[in-house]
């Protein structure tokens, strides 16, 4: 019955096209130096998460290039058959030395370890905390436990404090989930007063640090550590990263690390030698923070937290109108639209990357105070 289905299909996308919410894939090669070609023009990218643009760094490529000669492309089983490669063990010693834990796990994806780590460790009985603008994947995992799931106004620590009061004693297990650095906001969480909330409620807390890595001061750290290293380092991967009778009981017991074939031998060895760039090149490490305060600091917004700064528009449609304008000067920043944020809340997702230079951060200003004085001058 294809005929139901390519109605169903066509239909629903009569209503996100209304709604301006179609998304398109668009071939976009990039190259080194935050430049991405996308329909044959040459854009400087404000839309990477590749925040050192270790991506297309030579010693990274010469690391991955070098394991996979030696490796092969693929693991060809999950890592509890034959899929250990070297290159995966050696990177786990390195992230967990990084995050100052005993040990650590790495998954195909920070997606996949979402949707691994929280069903391991809470079920049926056990209660979910999460803040609301969490990622998705973090939805995922939670809802794929089949624990009771509660969301928390973004970093609001007394509704996080009435939730643990109010729900403690009922629930075996609570786990709070939160990030560092907040993929579309920019933000941090306040770790240090969720931690000192945890203790006393006695919950357990996994901050996703998909986007802090290597890019802003850690701050306190979570007793699950998890992120990928598919940004900051640049390859494709994620990880989990806590105390070792936590990391064995996840080998045995996420099922996305148990039923999923290894991450390919060469992306592990890329992210092994970015990492070791991370913890090596500190100047070249806080160039994304600082390029990012320099941006916030010539539009009048508030200081940028992280690399990423939003720019809030409102409206989807109006959202993609501003993106299509700064592309056709020579910027891509990509519209980010509901429901990866709320609706009404469309924005351009800024994020810089240690290969931008000041020029280039000075003319996206300059471009964006053009385009949409009412956005920036209010600020
Ligand atoms: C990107 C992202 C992930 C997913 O990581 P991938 O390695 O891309 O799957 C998880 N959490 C947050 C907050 C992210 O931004």
């Amino acid at each position: 019955m294809s005929d139901s289905l390519d109605a169903f299909a066509r239909d629903k996308l009569a209503d996100l096209d209304a709604a301006a919410l179609r998304r398109r894939l668009v071939t976009t090669a990039r190259g080194p130096g935050a430049r991405a070609e996308r329909e044959g023009r040459s854009l400087v990218s404000f839309s990477c998460n590749d925040y050192l643009g270790l991506a297309h760094d030579p010693r990274v490529i010469a690391a991955a290039t070098e394991a996979l000669a030696r490796y092969g492309a693929g693991t060809g089983a999950s890592r509890l058959v034959t899929g250990n490669a070297p290159p995966l063990v050696a990177l786990e010693e390195r992230l967990a030395r990084h995050k100052g834990k005993e040990a650590a796990l790495v998954f195909g994806s920070g997606y996949l370890a979402n949707l691994g780590i929280v069903p391991a460790l809470v079920g049926p009985g056990d209660l979910i905390l999460i803040d609301e603008l969490g990622h998705s994947c973090l939805f995922a995992g939670a809802r794929l436990s089949g624990a009771e799931v509660q969301r928390f106004p973004h970093n609001g620590l007394e509704a996080l404090r009435a939730a643990l009061r109010a729900r403690r004693g009922a629930a075996r297990h609570v786990l709070i989930l939160t990030e560092r650095i907040f993929s579309m906001d920019g933000d941090r969480a306040p770790l240090a007063e969720i931690l000192a909330l945890a203790a006393e409620f006695d919950a357990w807390t996994l901050v996703d640090d998909a986007h802090g890595l290597g890019v802003v001061e850690p701050g306190a750290r979570a007793p699950l550590e998890m992120g990928t290293l598919s940004k900051t380092l640049g390859s494709y991967g994620g990880y989990l990263c806590a105390a070792r009778p936590v990391i064995d009981l996840l080998t045995s017991r996420a099922r996305s690390l148990v039923y999923t074939t290894g991450l390919p031998p060469a992306s592990a060895a890329a992210a092994l030698a970015a990492l070791t760039i991370v913890e090596t090149e500190p100047d070249w490490a806080a160039r994304p923070l600082a390029l990012a305060r320099r941006f916030t600091e010539r539009l009048g917004l508030p200081a940028a937290q992280s690399p990423i700064v939003p720019v809030l528009v409102g409206a989807a449609e109006a959202a993609l109108a501003l993106s299509a304008a700064l592309e056709a000067r020579g910027f891509l920043v990509v519209a980010i639209r509901p429901p990866t944020v709320a609706p009404g809340t469309a924005r351009l997702r800024v994020a810089f990357s240690a290969a931008h230079d000041e020029a280039q951060v000075d003319a996206l200003a300059a471009a964006l105070r053009d385009l949409a004085p009412d956005l920036v001058a209010a600020a």
